[in-house]
């Protein structure tokens, strides 16, 4: 078999949308699988559309995925002039012709057609002009499309969908489709088939909402006598109402780089995101680059349309909750050493990283992390919920100030005597500790709970956590007893 080549196309008109990032992980897998070649094509044919911004982007959010490309960015408007050539030789074979309707024309033809309840097709009024008669309209400065001949007669265009089987349409009820402007612009359908000929494209994986289009572009390459690559059509994303996800209806959660602020783990999304629309037929949920490499194939994309589970009304879920407990589970699990080089970022940001957390505290920086990392679901959690760990400056949790401190107001003074106690123990390691804070609450005549879970509050800002001794320890007496003594500042 020849090598693969499978490509991404994006058109530079926005953001990397995640529908878009999907198309291009799923292309990726499968190069990656079959030792072939990703290509990136940028579709930058619409130039009013089309922003250096928008390339930018796609570029940065596809580096920051991890997904990395063999050939390109090809730039599709370098190529025009192979997009008009191939225009011309199927004027040259009668696969194409000139167009010299008007738009007024046509209009009027359409509303006719409209009106009488019938559908709506070009009706075929170019399609036998002889040379002549092109010549003397041209000579006129009468402007033309070109428009692509669909055989005229019975019969169908067909193919095999890797996905979706056989899929066929029948001449008839396919329009003479423009495929040069009058202004001289090539457009989408032929430049693609095109480039995608030049490409040497071998598979084009991408969305359902393609599936009109291919077909016509099976006439193309049938015209321009070029073997037809294998099509896979994968399903569309679709919100809980069934409405394909859009930056309109549903806001910046639809692209890669909301991701990435919230502080995804960029391998955790593409996770998710292939899991949108593909199933490795058991019930694995979490892949690592080679297990997904290993198990992907074409057949298992699914047939039926993805939903992506939004719900705007639960804040606790600010996008689909799956894509959240994916990344938890990463954050759970990932070599300790790759979440600390992730999370210097973060506290680089957030200007609380300590160079010595790459030298003598290195130890105690990763420790810190695989103590905390349990509760988190994305990076941004150490800098927020974690920010006791690195800085002195923290906001306590509601539930933490109302539930462990302020219930019992005589903390205020417990608290500063515990610290003390602390501070008197001629070792302080988890056992002392945690011996010393029992023998206070037994004074006091407290559940042992009380003082620790106010402690817990004061130390870390937090309900919940790690084991409280060994929060203690690790923290270090000093800044233990400075928190248990400033515990009055939450009374005031
Ligand atoms: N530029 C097209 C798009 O972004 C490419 C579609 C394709 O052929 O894969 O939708």
């Amino acid at each position: 078999m020849s090598e693969v080549r499978v490509r991404f196309p994006p058109s530079p008109t926005g953001y990397l949308h995640i529908g878009g990032a999907r198309t291009a992980i799923l292309n990726w897998l499968y190069a990656r699988k079959h030792h072939g070649k990703f290509i990136l094509r940028i579709e930058d044919t619409d130039t009013e559309r089309s922003t250096q911004e928008s390339i930018e982007g796609i570029l940065d959010g596809l580096t920051w995925l991890g997904i990395d490309w063999d050939e390109g960015p090809y730039f599709q408007t370098d190529f025009t002039n192979d997009h008009i050539a191939a225009a011309e030789k199927m004027i040259a074979n009668g696969n194409a012709y000139r167009c010299f309707c008007t738009k007024e024309e046509l209009e009027a033809k359409r509303e006719a057609t409209l009106a009488a309840k019938q559908t709506v097709k070009y009706d075929g009024t170019c399609r036998h002009l002889t040379p002549d008669e092109i010549a003397a309209k041209q000579a006129q400065g009468q402007p033309s499309v070109i428009r692509f001949r669909v055989p005229d007669k019975e019969g169908i265009v067909a193919y095999e969908d890797k996905v979706l089987g056989r899929i066929e349409r029948r001449f008839v009820d396919i329009e003479d489709f423009v495929i040069v402007r009058s202004n001289g612009k090539p457009l989408y359908l032929l430049c693609n088939v095109v480039d995608d000929i030049r490409d040497r494209i071998t598979h084009i994986i991408r969305g359902q909402d393609h599936l009109t289009n291919t077909i016509r572009q099976v006439l193309l390459y049938e015209a321009l006598e070029a073997q037809i690559p294998v099509f896979a059509h994968m399903p569309l994303t679709l919100d809980l109402n069934k409405a394909k996800i859009s930056k309109r209806s549903h806001g910046e959660i639809v692209a890669v780089q909301f991701y990435r602020a919230k502080g995804f783990i960029p391998w955790a999304l593409v996770n998710f995101l292939v899991l949108l629309g593909w199933s490795p037929g058991d019930d694995r949920e979490i892949f690592t680059k080679e297990e997904l490499i290993e198990a992907f194939t074409l057949e298992r994309i699914n047939k039926s349309h993805a939903i992506f589970n939004y719900r705007k009304d639960d804040p606790k879920f600010f996008t689909d909750p799956k894509a959240i407990n994916i990344n938890a589970q990463y954050l759970r699990t990932m070599p300790i050493a790759e979440i600390g080089e992730l999370v210097k970022k973060e506290l680089q940001e957030a200007k609380l990283w300590d160079d010595t957390y790459d030298t003598d505290k290195k130890e105690w920086y990763l420790q810190t992390l695989d103590m905390i990392r349990d509760r988190f679901h994305t990076l941004k959690d150490f800098t927020t919920l974690g920010r006791a760990y690195f800085a002195d400056d923290f906001d306590i949790e509601e539930a933490a100030l109302t539930k462990n401190l302020l219930k019992y107001p005589e903390l205020k003074n417990w608290l500063p005597m515990l610290a003390d106690r602390f501070e008197a123990l001629p070792e302080f390691t988890n056992e002392s500790a945690e011996q010393a804070a029992r023998e206070f609450a037994e004074e006091i005549g407290v559940k042992p709970g009380i003082p620790i879970n106010a402690s817990r509050a004061v130390i870390t800002g937090l309900v919940k956590g790690p084991s409280m001794f060994e929060l203690f320890t690790h923290l270090g007496r000093e800044k233990v007893v400075a928190r248990l003594r400033n515990a009055a500042k939450y009374f005031e």
